[in-house]
């Protein structure tokens, strides 16, 4: 990586505002049910604490829109990081406000302040100047270790880097390092598997990766947009007619730049999108006009299994299926398996894909489950990410 990181600065006895991801999923009780990006930040945290440093720790939370909301504040965040830490963190009532600065500036070595929801000023997702550079009048130094933030030019994210010397965190190090690994000088067989709902979202990652993987495994919803350009019937499957163009293109380039691009055989199809609905294994020509297809079928998940086992590099990205209903999760399933059961090196990004990856048991047998939905799909793409690139360079 050729960014500094925590390692390269001297944090003893000085201040730290660190910008964590702790943007985790609560139920309508306010319980965290997901604790995952929580633990993902400790090993920064606990390396902070223990060189001696005062560490002040920032983070979004959902979308409270600019105003203060106590169902957004991070106070659960800070009792659930307490008790991952085994050490009490001092929670600020604002942002940058007068608590926050009273608490800021009386904090000891090795203590930790939770600052509130950075998302309860407009001006933090208007990267505003002013509010930057008052959470920077806070601290010495600046860590960015929000992976999952890192695609966003946020005021925590980005503008704070110009007021103070900026280095990444572990995670981000990590994350950088297990996709810029599979990316740059892949082993190869190279596959791709992309699913999701939409090619909209993934046009960007689909034409980065032709030429680049030598197999393209497309599930999901976006499989019948590249059904149509092949002129089959899709019935009342998911189908975006104004990408029928992009997703042709893409068959074509695929051609010439010698990826293989592989497309359902058959498709589990559903009379309703509702997991009670009835349900035909239908192969991909067959999919009646009132059915709509919910989940890729066994023929599919057999090819796919077989390119995995095969591959040297994986990288996933997108649900095979609308997995949320157990009727239609199998595909996604199997092919978690067989990542699992692949001795090379397996990547999944994508939010609802890590999701189904680690809801399903198979998160530790991957070489690497990104924290971050839209920050990897960005760097899958080729895009540079703002958070890192505002980070100092070794
Ligand atoms: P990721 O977050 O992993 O990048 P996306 O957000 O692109 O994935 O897509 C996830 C959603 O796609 C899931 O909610 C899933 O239900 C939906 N989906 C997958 N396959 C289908 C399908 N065949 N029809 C409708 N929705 C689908
Ligand atoms: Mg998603």
């Amino acid at each position: 990586m050729d960014k500094k990181t925590v390692r390269d600065v001297d944090v003893s006895g000085r201040r730290v505002i660190v910008r964590c991801d702790f943007n985790v999923p609560i139920d309508d009780q306010g319980n965290i049910t997901d604790q995952t990006r929580i633990s993902a930040s400790l090993p920064t945290i606990r390396y902070l604490r223990d060189k001696g440093a005062k560490v002040i720790l920032m983070s979004h939370l959902g979308r409270p829109k600019g105003e203060v909301n106590n169902k957004y504040s991070l106070r659960r965040v800070a009792k659930r990081l307490g008790e991952l830490m085994g050490t009490d963190i001092l929670m600020a009532d604002d942002v940058a406000g007068d608590d926050a600065r009273e608490k800021a500036s009386k904090l000891k070595q090795g203590q930790v302040l939770l600052l509130e929801n950075v998302r309860f000023h407009k001006e933090e997702t208007e990267n505003r100047p002013d509010f930057a550079k008052s959470l920077a009048s806070m601290a010495d130094i600046y860590v960015n270790d929000a992976f999952g933030a890192a695609h966003r030019a946020h005021a925590s994210t980005t503008g704070i880097a110009s007021y103070l010397p900026a280095v990444a965190g572990f995670l981000i190090e990590k994350e950088l390092k297990a996709l810029g690994q599979a990316l740059v000088n892949p082993k190869r067989p190279f596959t791709a598997a992309l699913g999701g709902a939409k090619v909209s979202g993934k046009i960007g990652v689909i034409s980065s990766l032709l030429g680049k993987v030598d197999n393209l495994l497309i599930g999901g919803g976006m499989a019948f947009t590249f059904f149509r350009a092949k002129g089959l019937d899709v019935g009342k499957s998911l189908l975006e007619e104004e990408h029928i163009e992009t997703a042709a293109r893409a068959l074509d380039e695929a051609q010439r730049k010698g990826t293989d691009i592989v497309l359902p055989e058959d498709i589990v199809a559903a009379a309703a999108f509702d997991n009670d609905a009835r349900r035909l294994l239908v192969d991909a020509d067959g999919i009646p006009p009132d059915y709509m297809g919910l989940d890729i079928g066994e023929k599919t998940i057999g090819v796919f299994r077989d390119i995995i086992l095969k591959s040297a590099t994986i990288v996933w990205n997108g649900p095979m299926g609308a997995f949320e209903m157990p009727n239609f999760a199998k595909g996604t399933r199997d092919i978690a398996h067989a990542m699992a059961m692949c001795s090379g090196t397996t990547i999944v990004g994508g939010g609802d894909s890590a999701a189904a990856v680690m809801q399903m048991g198979y998160a530790d047998k991957m070489t690497h489950v990104s924290t971050g939905g839209g920050a990897s799909l960005e760097f899958l793409e080729g895009k540079e990410l703002p958070g890192i690139a505002a980070l100092m360079n070794k």
